[in-house]
């Protein structure tokens, strides 16, 4: 069985007149190691999809299936903590919380389950290292880039080990070269930790370095072929 199934989601939000239906049937099947990117024009429900996967928000149908655990069948509860314990998530912004230092921005997901194990510490670290930031440990987020706040949002994406890595729009409002830098460190790292990763971009040169290319189309998720 493969570790992410996205069966026939359909989302629609409710608006005075009719319904806004923006997906229509959207499925994804993921095992760990893979990744795809997600591409389709601005308000085709890439975003809505995402959040649907990482269990931010709820399909009006169809189910998701992670790690053989649909979340939507948990208590909130539940719910919280299965997405802490198996979904890393980087938006466009990084989110970073501006009074934490690098460490322990990087460490907020684990602090939701307490305070953090040596080993926990210890992950972060070399993960904070991995992305290239072990004489920023310190620093708050005020003092660094964008590309470098990014890095940031990255490690603490994958604190916890997750299986599936969400990415929306992660270098949207990077330079073009810290971009591709932030683009090649995702890849790379979802290679390493063996991860699935889902990033939804307009970058070609990003959609191009991933295995997979699916493209939104009236609210229904087409493969597209790789021409990269
Ligand atoms: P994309 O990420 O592809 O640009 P989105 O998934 O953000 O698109 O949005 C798809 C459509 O759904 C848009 O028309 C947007 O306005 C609408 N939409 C998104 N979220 C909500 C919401 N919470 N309530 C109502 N409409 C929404
Ligand atoms: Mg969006």
């Amino acid at each position: 069985m493969k570790d992410l199934i996205a069966e026939k989601i359909c989302k629609e939000f409710p608006t005075p007149t009719d319904p806004l239906v923006v997906l229509e049937g959207a499925s994804l099947t993921l095992s760990l190691g893979e990744n795809v990117a997600i591409v389709g024009p601005s308000g085709s429900g890439k975003s809505t999809f995402l959040h649907i996967l990482g269990t931010l928000d709820n399909p009006t149908s169809g189910t998701v299936t992670l790690g053989g655990q649909d979340p939507f069948e948990l208590s909130e509860p539940e719910l919280a903590r299965f997405r802490n314990e198996n979904i890393g998530i980087v938006f466009q912004d990084h989110h970073l919380l501006p009074q934490l230092t690098v460490l322990e921005n990087t460490l907020t997901p684990a602090l939701a389950q307490g305070s953090p194990s040596s080993s926990c510490i210890e992950r972060a670290r070399a993960l904070i290292e991995r992305v290239g930031l072990t004489d920023r440990v310190d620093h708050r987020p005020a003092e660094l880039s964008g590309g470098e706040r990014q890095r940031v949002a990255v490690a603490r994406a994958l604190i916890q080990h997750p299986k599936l890595l969400l990415a929306d729009e992660p270098t949207g409002s990077l330079d073009r070269s810290t971009a591709r830098e932030i683009g090649e460190l995702l890849i790379e790292i979802q290679r390493e930790e063996q991860t699935m990763l889902v990033v939804v971009t307009h970058s070609r040169e990003l959609s191009d370095s991933m295995s997979q290319v699916m493209e939104i189309d009236s609210g229904r998720l087409v493969q597209q072929t790789n021409g990269g």
